[in-house]
């Protein structure tokens, strides 16, 4: 076989960029412009929801292939399944072809092309988007299949960046296909200065409250942070229902109930929002233009971003912190863990944000020069760090979650039984 060499590399050039980075930058459109991407994000979900729809179509018609083969070797009709299999064939080459070249798509929809406001790109962004959901799914299996995108009260579409079509204008405005010049947030002084940065997309969003902003996706093949001197320290971390996290030093990160707290607060607001669109229902008045609700439904709104942004930023200043003061952050994959635990615990192990706080690390390791792993939580709970014993062995009884503190029968040692895991999370790796 042939080593692999940068030419046998198939991923588009802004993929096999060495560093990535990601900023999003509100932006300030004009009507008319606001139009513009109201006509993009309806089209992308139009785009998308037909992707779905061939692939759900696709992946039924693989099962039936399989059964018409298995069936075919007893049958005493055989060209019959001859026959079947090959119009299945050609359906299938048909799905194939919308499903990677949307021009197919563009042929079969004339609007989409037609329509002189609608980005090209968008089509591939929205493409790239949908197989990034399959492969998602073949990844983690709970994510589900690709599902349709309901109408909602947001907006959102991606354009990719193809010759000039998405660039900076000057520190206020960036120029993005079909919408044009768009005023944003000052671009920050590093990203006007540096030449080796190239974007690669940009995403466009209006949220429920009806603020824009522009995410763009930055690549380059230098560092966009300066790398963090190193700190010749190794911590493991072991996560948990009732803090955050506690660590292998045996410090114990809690965690900030922002969401309990203003659970209740926005629980309120959305019963005083469900009465308001039951008396529009009765009086026969469309959501859309009741008034009073269309009111709540900002409230509503700007309360789940509120409880969003707060868990974001803390999350954000806890795995700046480990990155910094450590050079090797180690964690549990979290699946096998969750497992054993009940399952009433989910909600609150969603709340907690663990998933956040994963991504967060791995990223910032990457853009600082550090290093962050997650390894398999089998046994860390259960074993004596000091000597080895495990827990559950030779007629001794297993920890179960009401036991914070635990001695080994065998060495004696005397454990807290999260800094005793996040040990072992920590000695899978260096040890
Ligand atoms: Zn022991």
């Amino acid at each position: 076989m042939k080593p692999k060499s940068d030419e046998d590399d198939k991923r588009p050039h802004f993929a096999k960029l060495k560093y990535h980075f990601g900023i999003k930058l509100i932006a300030y459109p004009s009507s008319a412009q606001k139009k513009t991407i109201k006509q993009n994000s309806d089209a992308a979900r139009f785009v998308y929801n037909e992707f779905v729809a061939l692939g759900r179509e696709g992946w039924n018609l693989r099962r039936l292939e399989k059964s018409l083969i298995q069936n075919q070797a007893g049958s005493r009709n055989p060209e019959w399944f001859d026959l079947a299999l090959k119009s299945v064939a050609a359906r299938l080459k048909v799905i194939g072809n919308q499903l990677y070249n949307p021009t197919r798509l563009k042929q079969r929809f004339k609007w989409l092309d037609k329509n002189k406001r609608i980005d090209s790109t968008m089509l591939y962004a929205t493409l790239n988007f949908y197989h990034a959901s399959w492969n998602m799914f073949r990844k983690v299996h709970s994510a589900g299949i690709p599902k349709f995108h309901k109408k909602s009260d947001s907006q959102r579409y991606s354009t990719l960046k193809t010759n000039n079509n998405i660039r900076i204008v000057d520190q206020n405005h960036l120029r993005i296909p079909k919408v044009g010049q768009i005023r944003v947030t000052k671009i920050p002084d590093w990203m006007m200065h540096r030449i080796d940065i190239e974007i690669g997309s940009a995403t466009v969003k209006m949220d429920a409250v009806g603020r824009y902003s522009i995410s763009l996706t930055l690549g380059s093949d230098q560092a966009f942070k300066e790398e963090l001197p190193k700190t010749d320290s190794k911590v493991g971390i072991d996560v948990n229902v009732e803090n955050l996290y506690t660590d292998s030093f045996g410090d114990v990160v809690e965690n900030p109930r922002f969401y309990q707290k203003q659970q209740k607060q926005l629980q309120k607001a959305q019963r005083k929002l469900g009465k308001r669109a039951s008396r529009a229902k009765k009086e026969h008045r469309p959501l859309r233009t009741a008034k009073n609700y269309q009111k709540q439904r900002k409230v509503v709104a700007a309360l789940q971003r509120r409880v969003y942004n707060q868990r974001h930023n803390f999350l954000h200043y806890v795995s700046t912190a480990l990155i910094k003061n450590h050079d090797l952050v180690v964690a549990e994959k979290l699946q096998g863990k969750n497992l054993l635990k009940n399952h009433a615990l989910s909600q609150r192990i969603q709340d907690v944000g663990w998933g956040i706080l994963f991504e967060d690390l791995a990223y910032k390791a990457k853009l600082y020069g550090k290093a962050f792993t997650k390894v398999d939580p089998k046994m860390t709970t259960q074993t004596c760090h000091t000597c080895g014993f495990v827990m559950g062995r030779g007629g001794t009884r297993k920890l179960t979650l009401k036991n914070r503190v635990w001695t080994c029968p065998h060495c004696q040692t005397k454990h807290m039984r999260d800094h005793n895991a996040a040990i072992n999370i920590l000695n899978k790796v260096t040890v």
